[in-house]
C-alpha cells in the first residue's frame, strides 16, 4: 500500500472531499501546491485523458505517486454540456478566473426554457505510481439528480447547489459532507480506485 502521494488538483472543494475519503488510510495526501506545482494543462475531450495528464504532471514534478481527479456536470437536455467544461462553462475561452456563481447562472440560462432537468456528475480518478506508470489505476463514478431552477443549500462546491439528488431530496450543497462523499461520483470513484489499490498490496 502507498503511503505517501500528491493531489493533482488546486480546486479546494474537490481536495476537501478526497483528504476526507483517504482518511481512513494510512496514506498522507499532500495536495500539489504543497509542491508549488502548477495546475496542469486540460486539453483533452475525455474526463480520463484529463485526469490521467494531471496525474502524470503532478507526479513528474514531484517525484512521488500522483491521484488526479477529472470531472464534471453533465446535463441531458444539454447533450452532455457541460461536460469536460464544467470548471469553465460561462467562460470557454478562459479569459476570466473560474467562476462557480458564473457556471451556476450560465447553466440556469441554458436551461430556461427546458423542462427536462435530468443530469449527473461523472468523476474519472487516476492513480500512477510513476509519471511514466504504464499501468495507472483508473476508476470511475456516477451520481444522477436533477438541475432546480433556483438554488439551494451553502456546502459543497461548484454546481451543488443547483444539483438535486432525488432520493434524498437534498442538493449536494444541503447533504453533509460525510453524506454527499457516501453518493457522491467522487465518493464512489474513490471507493473503487481503493479496492484496486488494496487488492494489489
Ligand atoms: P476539473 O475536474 O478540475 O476540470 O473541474 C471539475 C468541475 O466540475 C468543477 O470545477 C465543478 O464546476 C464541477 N464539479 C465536479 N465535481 C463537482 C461536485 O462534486 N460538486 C459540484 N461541482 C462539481
Amino acid at each position: 500500500m502507498l503511503k505517501k502521494l500528491v493531489l493533482a488538483s488546486g480546486n479546494a472543494g474537490k481536495l476537501r472531499e478526497i483528504q476526507q475519503l483517504l482518511s481512513p488510510l494510512d496514506i498522507e495526501a499532500v495536495p500539489q501546491s504543497a509542491f508549488n506545482i502548477a495546475e496542469a494543462e486540460e486539453p483533452h475531450c475525455t474526463f480520463i485523458e484529463n485526469a490521467l495528464a494531471k496525474a502524470r504532471h503532478a507526479s513528474l514534478h514531484s517525484g512521488l505517486p500522483a491521484l488526479a481527479d477529472d470531472s464534471g456536470i453533465c446535463v441531458d437536455a444539454l447533450q452532455g454540456k457541460p461536460g469536460v467544461h464544467s470548471a469553465r462553462f460561462a467562460n470557454i475561452n478562459n479569459s476570466e478566473p473560474k467562476s462557480d456563481a458564473k457556471n451556476n447562472q450560465a447553466l440556469l440560462n441554458a436551461l430556461a426554457n427546458e423542462t427536462s432537468r435530468s443530469a449527473y456528475y461523472y468523476c474519472a480518478i487516476v492513480l500512477v505510481r510513476h509519471h511514466d506508470d504504464p499501468q495507472p489505476l483508473i476508476a470511475e463514478g456516477i451520481w444522477r439528480g436533477e438541475i432546480l431552477t433556483v438554488p439551494r443549500g451553502t456546502g459543497g462546491f461548484g454546481y451543488d447547489p443547483l444539483f438535486l439528488d432525488v432520493a434524498s431530496g437534498k442538493t449536494g450543497a444541503e447533504l453533509t459532507p460525510e453524506a454527499k462523499n457516501k453518493i457522491s461520483h467522487r465518493g464512489q470513484a474513490l471507493q473503487q480506485l481503493i479496492k484496486k489499490l488494496q487488492d494489489l498490496s
